[in-house]
């Protein structure tokens, strides 16, 4: 990236009305047939446009073509039942109606692809493409079919590789994987949850980022937050080994959370996608606010590995409200830009 503090956001971004159920997740789909396909494609140039009008400097797809951010995917996977559901708790935090492995896990045929090929084609800009983490997808399933969270994590990481490989020939720039369930699974992180992750990137011909959030603002999240204290401590029990991974990008929650800023500087060397904008809330921060919380992210990553972020997705939010935040991530970001020109 030649801009310094270059733009970007988390993952989602709202749906237009007419395409499906505005501030709702896994909203269904109101078109069908050739008509959703069009519709999908529509709604990716008008969230790419609403960006670029914001001015964010590495835009997506604002993952207009998918109902939510793990299931989408494991759709198009062979080996899972969506008819055959189970109630898990997910996140060690809210129980979930989730389909079932019921055999071997495979990808028949490129995912996200062709909405990748169609995203490059609309910009010249640098492109970020989310997919989900090995291990939230394992979280977000019932196995009765590996009956091991690793195994299943291992063998969704060689099918992630070969959607993230395609990706990258595709000419995205950066790909993303969303692991949530980092924040959770200490252990799991640590003993088999980042080799997944590694397996996933292994070869991948563009940069490659991991995003840990606390999560959409939904209630069971906002709940979960507040039995975590004053301080949430929790990427401390993980950054030690994401630092001494492969991967280029860490993706954090970082605006009005309980995040101790200086545990960034235990993944020093990685470049930083800092949350400075709260998804959680309405309220929209001030272009000064932004600017503050880079301010103090900059104590512990360099100028040039500081990427301005959202904290998570913005689907739940309003159109009006999410236009307005990714303005003020511009705005503060140039506030900041400008002090360190000086
Ligand atoms: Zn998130």
């Amino acid at each position: 990236m030649k801009t310094l503090l270059p733009t970007s956001t988390a993952g989602s971004l709202p749906k237009p009305a007419w395409l499906a159920k505005p501030e709702t997740l896994w909203s269904p789909w109101k078109l069908q047939d050739e008509e959703l396909a069009e519709g999908k494609r529509d709604a990716l140039r008008v969230s790419l446009h609403d960006q670029q009008r914001a001015g964010i400097d590495i835009v997506s797809d604002g993952e207009q073509t998918r109902q939510h951010f793990v299931t989408t995917f494991i759709e198009h996977l062979s080996g899972v039942d969506f008819e055959q559901r189970e109630i898990v708790k997910i996140r060690d935090r809210y129980d979930a109606s989730v389909p079932s492995v019921v055999g071997p896990v495979a990808r028949e045929k490129p995912v996200f692809v062709e909405d990748a090929k169609f995203l490059r084609q609309q910009t010249d800009q640098p492109i970020k493409w989310a997919l989900p983490g090995p291990m939230t997808m394992v979280d977000t399933l019932y196995d009765g079919h590996y009956k091991s969270r690793e195994k299943l994590a291992w063998e969704f990481a060689k099918i992630l590789n070969q959607e993230a490989r395609d990706l990258a020939a595709a000419g995205v720039d950066i790909i993303q994987f969303d692991e949530p369930a980092f924040n959770v699974f200490f252990d799991e992180v640590n003993d088999w949850g980042i080799a997944a992750l590694e397996k996933a990137i292994e070869g991948v011909e563009c940069e490659t980022g991991v995003h840990i959030c606390y999560g959409y603002g939904i209630k069971a999240n906002t709940d979960w937050k507040k039995t975590l204290g004053s301080e949430w401590r929790q990427y401390e029990e993980i950054f030690p080994k994401l630092q001494a991974s492969n991967i280029d990008i860490v993706s954090l929650e970082c605006q009005n959370s309980h995040v101790p800023m200086e545990l960034i500087e235990l993944i020093r060397g990685k470049k930083v996608m800092v949350g400075a904008i709260d998804v959680a809330t309405n309220t929209i921060e001030t272009p000064e606010e932004v600017a503050a919380t880079l301010r103090k992210a900059l104590q512990f990553v360099d100028a040039d590995k500081l990427y301005p972020c959202t904290n998570c997705g913005m689907t739940p939010l309003s159109r009006q409200v999410a236009q307005g935040k990714l303005k003020a991530l511009s705005a503060g970001a140039a506030i900041v830009r400008q002090e360190l020109a000086r």
